[in-house]
């Protein structure tokens, strides 16, 4: 006989709390398992196991009709669930505007601090730039515009990728943006949905590992090694690729590190991403800090698949103007645009008129590379003499030194480093484990640079001694 509605929900009711117990279940052994890797030392994620995991869960789904991107949510979520479980380290609950903080807070009890902890030029606008967003505000440029941004800033950025790339775009590629890290943050908002992973090579900048999850997916993270010059493996970045992978961020010139990839490189990991489906999203806000040029992936073809992110924060030194933008396939940009219209409505005409200037001053991001690199010459020669190991930066705005272990926890050595010798600086554990590194940010004037690694080497020697 039919069973009635009431059944058939007590029962819709019974599987669904089966589930749980399922879960609980495949947990206790996840438990077990992260013992025996505790005892022989193995890394939690584990992409080849995942993968054959994933491959018989979507072999029992195809039996039952069940959508193979159900399946894959289910299973990234059961994978990440099992990583968290299993991984020891608790929560870094403290980040490097923890150390800003006490920086600022030492600096106004009058210790002379050196600041190289933030990511930021402390270079400013150009003045032309100062006053062009300012008369456009006087001028009343202040009022409710395209959530897509200004139309002539958007032709100007299609006119400057073309004299740089040679690479054709319209404006419908375009979007304007609130700084990079917005632009992150809708690229991950369009591209991935709940369940779908996002593949990031490490050491990276904390907003990859921290915007995936923000959406509802999940990190997938590739370790790269000093010893290897920051180069990923393209093999070791094929075995992370899963079917619920849908982008990979590339970040070059990499923040921490400094690497630019060469164009082989580059150029084998963007095929294998197209290769496989997957959407190149090219952080290249550090474009212009370079010594000999650059790999962009607009001098690829852009295709559908690639997403570029830039800003004005380093090239202009337009931090606090918050802007920066997206280009990308139209049907992308509409979507971004679409959420910016719907969050911030659009962003200020001014500040977007500002940019606008910024774009015509053709020498400003030359200079201001210009000072970034003679620091970048300052820092290496004075990590040479504390007789530091570090990747001699390609660009970027950072020097990612190895200092050892010189305690239990890198954040609290950071702290005691601070307290110590009043120098702030960002640990590695922050870019995904590298606890032995640090990160020097240039963002600083050269004195600030030098004194500050000085104090570092008298840091690190007396730390030694004391460990005898
Ligand atoms: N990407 C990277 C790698 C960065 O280091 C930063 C700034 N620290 C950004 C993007 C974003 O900068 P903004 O939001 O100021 O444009």
């Amino acid at each position: 006989m039919e069973m009635d509605l009431t059944t058939l929900r007590a029962e819709s009711r019974r599987l669904a709390v089966e589930l749980v117990k399922v879960l609980a279940a495949r947990r206790e052994i996840v438990n077990k398992i992260a013992e025996h890797k505790k005892t022989l030392g193995v890394e939690a994620v584990a992409p080849d196991v995942e993968k054959e995991v994933r491959r018989a869960m979507l072999e029992e789904a195809a039996k039952h009709g069940i959508p193979e991107e159900t399946i894959n949510r289910i299973a990234t979520i059961i994978f990440s669930d099992a990583v968290e479980q299993q991984t020891s380290t608790p929560k870094q609950k403290l980040t490097h505007f923890d150390i800003l903080r006490r920086a600022v807070e030492l600096q106004k009890n009058g210790r002379e601090v050196q600041r190289l902890e933030v990511g930021e030029p402390d270079l400013g606008a150009p003045p032309e730039v100062r006053h062009s967003a300012a008369n456009a505000l006087l001028e009343g440029y202040a009022r409710y515009i395209d959530s897509r941004g200004l139309a002539e800033l958007r032709a100007q950025i299609v006119n400057q990728v073309y004299e740089k790339h040679g690479f054709e775009i319209t404006p419908e590629n375009v979007v304007i943006t609130p700084g990079g890290r917005f632009a992150i943050y809708l690229a991950a908002k369009t591209l991935l949905r709940e369940g779908d992973e996002l593949l990031v090579i490490d050491p990276s900048w904390p907003m990859y590992r921290q915007v995936a999850p923000f959406v509802g997916a999940r990190s997938v993270h590739v370790k790269t090694l000093f010893e290897d010059g920051w180069t990923p493996s393209i093999d070791a970045v094929e075995r992370h690729i899963s079917s619920s992978t849908k982008a990979i961020i590339l970040n070059y010139p990499n923040n921490p590190t400094g690497k630019i990839l060469d164009r082989t490189t580059f150029n084998k990991l963007v095929e294998l991403a197209t290769d496989h489906g997957i959407t190149v999203i090219s952080d290249e806000v550090y474009a212009d800090y370079v010594r000999d040029g650059h790999v962009s992936i607009l001098d690829n073809d852009l295709g559908k698949q690639h997403v570029l992110i830039q800003s004005f924060s380093k090239s202009y030194g337009m931090t606090g103007y918050r802007i920066g933008y997206v280009i990308a396939d139209k049907n992308l940009v509409a979507k971004m645009a679409s959420i910016i219209g719907l969050v911030i409505t659009c962003v200020p005409e001014f500040i977007q008129r500002g940019a606008l200037t910024a774009l015509g001053l053709r020498d400003a991001p030359k200079e201001y590379a210009a000072i970034m690199m003679r620091r970048m010459e300052k820092a290496v020669h004075e990590l040479e003499k504390i007789g530091a190991e570090f990747y001699r930066p390609d660009g970027g705005m950072y020097v990612f030194p190895r200092i050892g272990k010189l305690g239990e926890d890198a954040m609290a050595t950071a702290f005691e480093l601070l307290e110590s010798k009043g120098v702030a600086v960002a640990p590695g554990s922050l870019f995904g484990g590298y606890d032995d590194f640090i990160r020097i940010s240039l963002g600083a004037p050269d004195e600030s640079i030098v004194k500050g690694i000085r104090l570092l080497g008298e840091f690190i020697a007396e730390k030694g001694r004391a460990r005898g």
